[in-house]
């Protein structure tokens, strides 16, 4: 018999990255709490994965832009799963355009689900674990907000929030025995890199010294590290999935 890890949340958890990290902290022994904002259909076959291989899982609708959701998101999870041992801060959206013809919607939404939408989600999750001095906290960020990526100044600022915001997290966190870290992810075959054009795949592919995408359990893997036990000395830390990819052009 599997020993319980506890339950982890996962955020955005209805398909690609998300789903790939709920499986895998399925796996480990979590029970899974599986959100999701609009894709009923996505959320249910996840959970289905998981549970048709004996692992506890269940759905939970809530938009994490909306502060209140992001409250009744966690007390539910609570009430019906158990106290949170790990909180995965994964949902993300894109809304993609050069700076100077970004509207002002565009700029908002993808702060207000891409960082706002962490904070939401953390500021409850946290102060749960807290309580019970105990948990482990991973962001989903990215490479580019790091390195920056044209059409992309909205999604760029928002990682690199969710960066300051994560390292922040950690420091006050750290007196509650609580890690708080950052995975940030590189180019990943997922329905939000299937709409780039033929060419820029091409581009981006030459750009990664691997040499390949990443796929969704690539990340699901350094996830799972982030939460284990084997890293409880790792704290406010940003562990790149890219393939090599923001090393930098060879010269
Ligand atoms: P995806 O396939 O588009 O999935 C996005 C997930 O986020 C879906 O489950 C979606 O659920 C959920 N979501 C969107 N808005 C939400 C909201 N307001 N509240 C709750 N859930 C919401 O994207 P992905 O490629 O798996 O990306 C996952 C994360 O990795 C994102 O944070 C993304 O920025 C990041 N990332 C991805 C890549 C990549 O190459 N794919 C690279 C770097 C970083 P609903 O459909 O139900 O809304």
């Amino acid at each position: 018999m599997m020993q319980s890890c506890g339950v982890a949340l996962v955020t955005g958890a209805s398909r690609g990255i998300g789903r790939a990290i709920a499986y895998e902290l399925g796996k480990k022994g979590f029970g899974v709490a599986v959100n999701f904002a609009s894709d009923e259909q996505g959320a249910a076959e996840t959970v289905a994965r998981l549970t048709a291989e004996g692992y506890r899982a269940e759905p939970f609708r809530a938009d994490v832009s909306s502060h209140d959701d992001a409250r009744g998101l966690v007390e539910a999870v609570e009430k019906t799963m158990g106290p949170l041992e790990a909180l995965v801060l994964n949902a993300g959206i894109t809304r993609d355009g050069l700076l100077a013809r970004m509207s002002e919607e565009d700029w908002d939404r993808v702060m207000d689900v891409n960082l706002k939408g962490v904070y939401n989600v953390l500021k409850w999750g946290s102060r749960s674990m807290m309580r019970r001095k105990s948990g482990k906290i991973v962001a989903v960020s990215s490479v580019v907000a790091l390195t920056g990526n044209v059409g992309q100044a909205n999604y760029c600022a928002s990682k690199a929030g969710v960066i300051g915001l994560i390292r922040a997290s950690a420091r006050e966190l750290s007196r509650y025995g609580i890690t708080a870290n950052v995975v940030a992810p590189g180019y990943i075959d997922t329905d939000m890199t299937k709409a780039l054009p033929e060419a820029g795949r091409e581009r981006l592919m030459a750009a990664i010294p691997l040499k390949r995408a990443g796929v969704p359990e690539d990340v699901a893997k350094a996830v799972a590290f982030l939460v284990s036990p084997d890293a409880s000395y790792i704290t406010g830390e940003v562990l790149k999935v890219d393939g090599g990819m923001s090393i930098g052009a060879q010269t």
